[in-house]
């Protein structure tokens, strides 16, 4: 893999985010000795969690990103300060948002914002979400929307779209829906549709050696990774017994647009 150092920056739509799709690469890429920055569009605030949505669930998020950057060696984390637009109990855009609700905002200027860190950065790859949103989260796909943008305003050379292999998720959540009972609002039919099929992934990245700092990074995001009444995605995940999750979560998939469909890679910075 080259030896000159390099710059990444990952942009994702809530604090664990980064935990759940990118933080193997982001772990890997900084012990390689690359420049990772992290930039999340809103301080989650109105995910669920305990203590109810509001600035104060939006601050203890932040500084549960702030954890779980340094377990992965980000040298960099930007918050661009949009506001969760959170999720309609049906899974949909909520009606009620803020009005400065990070799907409202205008593409150009939320760009506009991410490019400026590309540029400083001198940034050589971006990463985004798939175009679906992983799940569907409204703020993913606008994450996706964003991030192409951006890319494009800095001329940013690679764009990696992360996404997750629908095939052994859907095995996982199968086995962990025998062994555990999942939460009233954790339906795991939602991902039957959710991410990408296998034969479109172009970036298939072994990340099993930093599998402890990804759990380590999961369980930094603690308003997520603990239950009250009910577990939370998070807390689901952890509780996957040790060599299942290195299974599940030992590689990270990424789409990249400009290589031909079909392409196996195993590393961001291959060339292909
Ligand atoms: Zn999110």
């Amino acid at each position: 893999m080259p030896t000159k150092p390099r710059t990444a920056v990952f942009f994702h739509a809530h604090p664990d985010d980064e935990a759940l799709l990118t933080a193997g690469t982001m772990a890997m890429l900084a012990a390689e000795g690359h420049r990772v920055v992290l930039v999340v569009a809103t301080a989650g605030e109105r995910g669920l969690a305990e203590m109810g949505p509001g600035d104060e669930l939006g601050e203890t998020r932040l500084k549960e990103l702030y954890t779980s950057a340094a377990l992965l060696g980000c040298a960099r984390v930007e918050c661009l300060g949009y506001g969760d637009s959170g999720l309609s109990p049906q899974g949909g855009i909520a009606e009620e948002r803020p009005d400065n609700a990070f799907i409202d905002a205008d593409t150009d200027g939320a760009a506009g914002q991410l490019a400026a860190i590309l540029k400083e950065e001198e940034a050589d790859l971006l990463a985004i979400y798939d175009p679906a949103g992983g799940y569907g989260h409204p703020d993913h796909v606008q994450v996706h929307r964003v991030g192409r943008r951006a890319a494009e305003m800095a001329g940013t050379e690679i764009v990696l779209e992360a996404t997750v292999n629908r095939d052994p998720l859907l095995k996982a959540l199968k086995f962990a829906g025998r062994v555990y009972k999942f939460p009233p609002e954790f339906d795991p039919r939602t991902f039957e549709s959710a991410y990408t099929p296998g034969d479109q992934i172009t970036h298939r990245v072994n990340v099993r050696k930093y599998t402890k700092q990804k759990r380590a990074s999961m369980a930094a995001h603690v308003t997520q990774a603990s239950g009250g009444e009910s577990d939370r995605t998070l807390a689901v995940m952890l509780k996957i017994p040790g060599p299942l999750y290195r299974l599940v979560f030992g590689t990270e998939w990424f789409v990249r647009r400009d290589v031909p469909p079909g392409t196996r890679l195993t590393h961001p910075f291959e060339q292909a």
